[in-house]
């Protein structure tokens, strides 16, 4: 059977009320055999924590989202510091900036941003990168804030090769979700077979960002076995193969053991 690593999920979402734990059996019989969950805000912190308390495969990331920043006060920040403490706790994330959705001014996401990889060098986990129309600026703030020290994952990449080897010097994987499936995704597909195969990394964004042949419909991370068909295909490998050294990746970046 395929071995799965689903590094980027939100299983705890509204969307999935009506049949999580469908969802999360059909996961475990699509070969996921190790889940990150993301929690993001006031709302989906404690949900996240709940379901990695819940289920021993399910392992939690935790931290502010850039379209929610203007909500972050300093007890959140301290509320997630404690967090980093519980076993299950993996990463600091996801964190960074979005220039798509205008919700929350340019100079507080950066603040939040900047206070997240200082606490992350702090406590010594890695950082989940959510990256929206902000390439520039993201790479500008992860090198000043030496965001190398503790590396993590760019989650969803969807730059360019340049930007993904300044990614790689500072130690980070990236991952790859729903949209390198596309037909048309033809930039994706490159960097993926450029990227360094021990820095790969696979992730569903369930339940957004739904992989070929489900593009639109609801996601979940048993599709997240789709990417790994595709970039099997790019790379000549067989979808075991990929599976597994993803899978090894993703234990090694969270430090999973
Ligand atoms: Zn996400």
């Amino acid at each position: 059977m395929t071995l799965l690593f689903d590094t980027h999920t939100h299983l705890d979402a509204p969307q999935f009320d009506e049949d999580r734990e469908e969802v999360i059996r059909r996961a475990r019989e699509a070969g996921v055999q190790l889940l990150v969950n993301i929690g993001f805000n006031r709302e989906t912190i404690p949900t996240t924590m709940a379901l990695a308390e819940q289920h021993d495969f399910i392992y939690a990331a935790v931290g502010w989202h850039p379209v929610d920043s203007v909500d972050m006060r300093p007890e959140d920040l301290l509320w997630i510091e404690r967090l980093c403490a519980h076993k299950k706790v993996v990463a600091i994330g996801e964190i960074g900036l979005d220039y798509h959705w205008d919700t929350s001014p340019k100079e507080v996401q950066h603040r939040v941003f900047r206070e997240q990889i200082r606490l992350a060098r702090k406590v010594g986990k890695p950082v989940v990168i959510h990256n929206r129309d902000a390439h520039e600026d993201v790479l500008r703030i992860l090198k000043e804030e030496n965001a190398a020290e503790v590396g993590g994952v760019m989650h969803c990449f969807s730059g360019s090769w340049e930007t993904a080897k300044q990614c790689l010097d500072m130690n980070f994987y990236i991952s790859f979700g729903g949209p390198v499936t596309f037909k048309n995704a033809r930039v994706p597909k490159e960097v993926l077979s450029q990227v360094p195969l021990d820095r790969i990394l696979i992730e569903t964004d369930a339940p957004y960002l739904a992989p070929h042949p489900f593009r639109g419909k609801r996601n979940e991370s048993s599709y997240v076995s789709l990417v790994a068909n595709t970039a099997a295909e790019i790379l000549g490998k067989t979808t075991q193969e990929i599976g597994r050294i993803t899978t090894e990746n993703g234990k090694k970046c969270f430090g999973i053991t």
